[in-house]
């Protein structure tokens, strides 16, 4: 009874760690050093190809309520970064080689923990997994190698389910939006109950306004490995407006079919947002993807009237990223439908960040292991012991890659929008209402725990 975890990044060095602390040997292939991505530059474990944080460690906030969780689940990547840590405020930032130093240190002191200088380049079927009494974690990340590239996405069921670039649009906190200055409709009124849209109109003035602020906004560089090739389905807005000042007009702020009930006539341009959660707690810019810096961002939509206070969970943006759509293709226990010895870990889920990719290798090494061992118990069972309840972080994350969202399937970090919304109350504002929310999923989580005797 083996587990073999292919990549030996930030998901794959926390998968091995939860498989190895349960007693089980783990051999993890890794193609670093001999082979390294366009981003990587070492041969270590968990090398952060970027910046040296792993974001807030406040209690009070959503990046920290993960840590806490994961830190509970005995996260070897979180205990790391603690390890290592350089001043940074709230922020836990890490001295990269510590923390990569660390995570090899407790890894080969288990015993149980061999490592391979190899890329994997195919993987096997689940009847020879089967006959080798073998469990397959994927934890390749957004620079996975071409050829595993390929196999992944055959078991994926095909080219529309794995994805190569991140096109991602804004999404926003739906409190924090000026409701008054929209109306909800869909376009020629196709949608129940009067629509599924927030729609934002604009004047002449304003429209030109806002495309002027996009043209001269400070875009993100593209790395040097990032030649991409946009899908004209999923431009940025900043590569629509170059082809024109009318083109969004025509494209993702096309005004047809909405009647504004203010004006009895269509708008002369509008922005669309689309519920992200069936709760309405956040709203994604449809068709607004950009690489705009993220503090021009949050400037430049400011000129949409109704996004002057916004709030972003997500700020948009475009980069080489693997990723497959998970809610499609995984079971609840981050398995894949089509081969169930074989799961899936980290950014390839569909998450985004270091932590969250973290957080998606602890799920997945909890639940290969409980595959091997439980097998007494029934799917559900397994999923219950091994998964958060999903109004906790960390169950809110894997929730969100196994279920997915309302609109298209896209990368999350771990955010506020992800958990249950809280009531509002009057002389409590927004602060206070994340701070329950999360408290509540503190309260889930401990529960939880002492409910099922989970270390
Ligand atoms: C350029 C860039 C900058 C980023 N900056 C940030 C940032 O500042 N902050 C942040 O939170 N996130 C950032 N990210 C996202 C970050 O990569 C992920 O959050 C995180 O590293 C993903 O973890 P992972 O374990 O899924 O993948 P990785 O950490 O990338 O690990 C995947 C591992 O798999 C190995 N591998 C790939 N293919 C094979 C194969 N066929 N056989 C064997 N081994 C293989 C790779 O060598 C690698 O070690 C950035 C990503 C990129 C690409």
């Amino acid at each position: 009874m083996k587990v073999h975890v292919i990549g030996g990044g930030l998901a794959g060095s926390e998968a091995c760690w939860q498989v190895v602390r349960r007693g089980i040997p783990v051999i993890l292939h890794e193609m670093r050093p001999k082979k390294l991505t366009p981003a990587h530059e070492t041969g270590n474990l968990a090398e952060l190809v970027c910046s040296n944080s792993l974001k807030s460690m406040a209690d009070d906030s959503a990046p920290g309520e993960l840590k806490r969780e994961m830190l509970s689940l005995d996260s070897l990547v979180v205990k790391a970064a603690l390890e290592a840590k350089v001043p940074a405020g709230q922020a836990l930032a890490v001295n990269r080689e510590i923390f990569s130093e660390a995570i090899s240190r407790e890894l080969n002191k288990s015993g149980l923990f061999t490592r391979v200088d190899e890329e994997v380049i195919a993987i096997p079927t689940e009847a020879e997994l089967q006959a080798r009494d073998e469990i397959w974690i994927i934890a390749t990340g957004p620079l996975t190698a071409e050829s595993l590239a390929a196999g992944i996405q055959e078991l994926a069921g095909g080219s529309k389910r794995l994805y190569f670039y991140d096109a991602i649009a804004p999404v926003i906190d739906a409190d924090s939006i000026n409701m008054e200055k929209g109306f909800i409709a869909d376009r020629w009124q196709k949608g129940e109950d009067g629509g599924d849209y927030l729609n934002l109109p604009l004047n002449e003035a304003e429209y030109y306004a806002f495309i002027d602020a996009v043209n001269t906004a400070e875009k993100m560089p593209l790395h040097d490995f990032e030649d991409v090739k946009y899908f004209e389905g999923c431009l940025p807005i900043e590569v629509m407006i170059e082809r024109g000042r009318e083109t969004l007009r025509f494209g993702p702020m096309k005004p047809v079919g909405l009647t504004d009930p203010r004006t009895g006539r269509w708008p002369y341009a509008n922005l669309q947002l689309r519920m992200e959660n069936k709760e309405a707690s956040m709203f994604s810019m449809v068709g607004f993807q950009t690489k705009m810096k993220w503090p021009e961002q949050a400037r430049v939509f400011k000129l949409i009237p109704g996004l002057e206070t916004a709030e972003y969970h997500r700020f948009g943006s475009v980069h080489r990223n693997t990723y497959i759509k998970s809610p499609d293709t995984l079971n609840a226990d981050l398995s894949f439908k089509s081969n169930p010895r074989v799961f899936l870990a980290g950014q390839i889920t569909g998450v985004e960040g270091y932590t969250e990719s973290a957080a998606i290798g602890l799920i997945a090494g909890r639940n290969a292991v409980a595959a091997l061992q439980e097998k007494r118990q029934t799917f559900d069972e397994r999923i219950g012991l091994s998964n958060p309840p999903p109004d906790t972080m960390l169950g809110a994350l894997v929730n969100y890659v196994t279920v997915g969202p309302l609109g298209e399937y896209s990368p999350m970090n771990a955010n506020f929008g992800l958990l249950p919304t809280v009531a509002k109350v009057r002389g409590k504002g927004k602060k206070d209402r994340q701070a329950e929310k999360v408290s509540k999923a503190w309260q889930s989580f401990s529960a939880w725990l002492s409910a099922n005797n989970i270390s």
